[in-house]
């Protein structure tokens, strides 16, 4: 007879997933009720007004992917991009080329505009790029690269894609709910996000937004969307229908009553207030890892505050560090991602995690591990 799963306590400091408050996890044991049951449909339209909440928008096509966030960014993919159209991906990271790979999987001709790892995408190295390719129809980037720990400036991105006729596709997987991400300020076309970082939510929920703009460009799609279950068109009418919702698929619905209460926390202290804490949490840890003689992989203005991408020291076999963590402390954070696997840990405090306590856990433990090397 197998015993029943009891997972150990950890503190995780990683790149996603992060912890999940405990009235997020008392929401997800609730009972499960049917996802057309009208106290249901109600809480829908609760969730969709907190995720404008968090993304800063008036977009009535908001809603959840169900999936984790690379189900939102292949969500965002698939709807926007036909077979033929030019796209240009900024990559400076792993996710870039992610982003590479799924506009090419759709038949989207690919413009990369290539920039070091661990340094922000230069909205003057994208102008150059539409200026030599004006047929451009989408622009795609990586608002906070979780590999290298660069935050982007999509504001002046969107306003760089717009200025060239075409449409900006943000990933705001690990900034949603750490930094400012101002959907309508910004002007920003498709946004998709994931629940696991910032948000502090179970994994496998990926919020996502879609402007009048985009909507207008894939209601004008020549080819219908490939994926079925992706298809924007046919997600709104369960999310959205105005009189009836249709039956698409089965929602996951005790992951969505979680997101509810993860995205009630984050209202009930202000989303001003958790991006503030986020960045004084930044501003705490940053000098003490830097004492311990720790380098940040990023230039300090190009930082995404809650991901703590640092180098490993020369000498060092970073999976024996990670592991001592892991089992002397109950701390798990990130090693580096594709071409920096080997070179980086990537500690984030994002979420529940962006206060002071596991902060000062975390210099603590790390003091201790390099010390012991
Ligand atoms: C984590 C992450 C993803 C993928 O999210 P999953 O939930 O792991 O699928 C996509 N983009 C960025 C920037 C991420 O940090």
């Amino acid at each position: 007879m197998m015993t029943t799963f009891q997972p150990p306590e950890r503190l995780l400091l990683g790149p996603g997933p992060t912890n999940v408050s405990p009235r997020v996890l008392e929401a997800l044991s609730r009972p499960t009720i049917g996802h057309l049951d009208p106290e249901f449909l109600r809480m829908m339209d609760e969730l969709r007004t907190l995720l404008q909440y968090v993304f800063r928008t008036r977009n009535p096509v908001t809603f959840v992917v169900s999936g984790p966030g690379t189900a939102g960014m292949e969500a965002a993919v698939v709807n926007l991009v036909e077979p033929g159209d030019k796209v240009v991906v900024c990559k400076n990271g792993y996710f870039g080329e992610r982003l590479q790979a799924m506009v090419e999987r759709c038949g989207g001709q690919v413009v990369p505009v290539e920039f070091p790892w661990g340094r922000a995408v230069d909205p003057q190295k994208v102008e150059d790029t539409l200026k030599a390719h004006p047929d451009t129809r989408v622009v795609a980037c990586v608002h906070a690269e979780t590999s290298t720990g660069a935050l982007s400036d999509v504001k002046t991105l969107a306003q760089v894609a717009h200025r060239y006729g075409a449409l900006i596709l943000v990933d705001a997987v690990t900034s949603l709910g750490g930094v400012p991400v101002e959907v309508d300020a910004w002007d920003l076309d498709v946004v998709y996000s994931g629940s696991q970082k910032c948000l502090s939510c179970v994994p496998g929920l990926a919020p996502v937004t879609v402007n009048a703009r985009a909507m207008e460009v894939i209601r004008r799609r020549r080819t219908p969307v490939q994926s079925w279950f992706m298809d924007i068109t046919l997600l709104t009418a369960y999310w959205h229908g105005e009189t009836r919702r249709a039956y698409h698929h089965t929602a996951p619905v005790n992951a969505l009553y979680a997101l509810h209460e993860a995205l009630r926390l984050i209202q009930e202290e202000g989303l001003e207030a958790v991006w503030a804490r986020h960045h004084r949490v930044y501003e705490m840890f940053r000098p003490a890892v830097e004492a311990l003689g720790l380098a940040y992989l990023t230039p300090e203005e190009e930082r995404v505050p809650h991901l703590n991408v640092l180098q490993v020291p020369e000498g060092v076999d970073e999976a024996v560090l990670r592991r001592r963590l892991l089992t002397d402390f109950g701390i798990e954070i990130g090693g580096g991602l594709g071409r920096l696997a080997g070179q980086v840990w990537r500690i984030g405090l994002m979420g529940v995690n962006a206060h002071p306590r596991p902060a000062l856990y975390a210099l603590y433990a790390l003091e201790q591990v390099l010390k012991q090397r």
